[in-house]
């Protein structure tokens, strides 16, 4: 290998149960990636021991200088958050959301689409299509943090204030970053989800400034609907849909239905982007740390795998990215399945496949 090789050094956090194993899994794969294109790049991994174990020894999810350590990357490749034991809203702020927020992450891209030999509970017909990005506002919105709790004296408990976010600059940044997205698809259209019907001021502000920005893409079909709408189309007519642009809340829940219909959540894969480049991006499968599975070995780790082709992506590898997808969907239409997908195959089995499958497309 020449030291001409761009090499890319990714941390590595698998955080919590099932993040351990999905994350093995994709470093193994895209190490493969790398060494079959034959030097075109090196990924130069250091894992990080952060998460709900490192909070039982110190009382915190990662060192307090742990965004310094992590700028140093180029990327940061994540397991999951989360643990009994540990409140989750502790654990999920004191990593995951404080990398976002720190790094300023603020797009959130979540691709969603039927994968071969994968049964959905929506595939009426063997021609029917799915394949969306659900590109979700991840700096603000429902997820701001604000508010309080506090004791009431004229009711006499609790009260609590949660209060939502919207600017008219991470609105327009979101929205530019999805049209533009749009733009690089076969169907080029914008699905704009809100509930400004009932959300009279920020998802308002947020319609505002959809309609402005539509107008500097006349060539991006556009469409606006209510969430609870989405939620009820995605499931009875989840065709003619592309880029689906949300607040963080309404996205967190459809990318989820997504996923699920799509198979599985432990299908869905995510990119936490910070598009200026200033600070890291940080790739992630969308499912937790499912308690329930960690460590029996039968954890699906292709949320994790896509989730590194989005990475690769990132950093400039498309050739690299597209052939980790396609060697998936090799895996998937033979039928080694995980035991979420209805299958017997286990992490290892799904992940060897994997790499036996790049063999056959790089
Ligand atoms: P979080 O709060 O972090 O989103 P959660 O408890 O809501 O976590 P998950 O940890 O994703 O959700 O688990 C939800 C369900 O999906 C569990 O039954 C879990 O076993 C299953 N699941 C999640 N990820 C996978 C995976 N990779 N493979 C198989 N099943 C999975
Ligand atoms: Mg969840």
């Amino acid at each position: 290998m020449s030291d001409r090789v761009p090499t890319f050094r990714i941390a590595t956090i698998p955080g919590d149960g099932v993040g351990r194993e999905v994350v093995d899994a994709g470093r193994a794969v895209l190490d493969e990636a790398a060494r079959l294109t034959g030097g075109a790049f090196a990924l130069d991994w250091q894992e990080l021991p952060w998460g709900s174990a490192y909070y039982g020894e110190t009382g915190r999810m990662m060192p307090e200088d742990g965004l310094e350590v992590l700028k140093g990357f180029d990327a940061v490749y994540f397991g999951a958050v989360g643990w009994p034991g540990v409140p989750d809203h502790v654990s999920l702020w004191g990593l995951r959301l404080a990398i976002c927020q720190g790094f300023d992450q603020w797009a959130n891209v979540r691709p969603v689409r039927f994968h071969p030999g994968v049964t959905s509970p929506l595939r009426k017909a063997d021609d029917t299509e799915l394949d969306w990005v659900v590109v979700r506002e991840n700096s603000e919105g429902e997820y701001a943090g604000l508010g309080g709790r506090n004791l009431s004296a004229r009711t006499g408990g609790e009260v609590a204030v949660q209060s939502s976010l919207f600017t008219e600059v991470g609105c327009e940044r979101i929205m530019r970053f999805a049209f533009d997205l749009a733009r690089t698809r076969t169907t080029k259209k914008v699905t704009s989800v809100t509930k400004s019907n009932a959300q009279q001021y920020g998802m308002v502000l947020w319609d505002d400034v959809f309609r402005r920005v539509a107008g500097d893409y006349p060539d991006v079909e556009t469409e606006s609907v209510l969430v609870d709408a989405m939620a009820a189309r995605f499931v009875l007519s989840p065709e003619n849909l592309s880029v689906v642009v949300a607040s963080n809340l309404n996205a967190d829940i459809l990318s989820d239905l997504g996923s699920a219909l799509a198979g599985s959540l432990g299908l869905a894969a995510s990119a936490n982007l910070n598009p200026e480049r200033r600070y890291p991006s940080m790739f992630e499968p969308v499912h937790g740390s499912a308690p329930d599975i960690a460590g029996t070995g039968v954890a699906n780790p292709i949320g994790a795998i896509l989730s590194g082709a989005l990475m690769l992506d990132h950093l400039g590898q498309p050739a690299a990215a597209e052939a980790v997808r396609t060697a998936v969907d090799a895996v998937t239409a033979s039928g080694t399945l995980p035991r979420d997908l209805g299958g017997t195959a286990t992490t290892a089995d799904v992940t060897a496949a994997t790499v036996a499958a790049l063999g056959e497309t790089l």
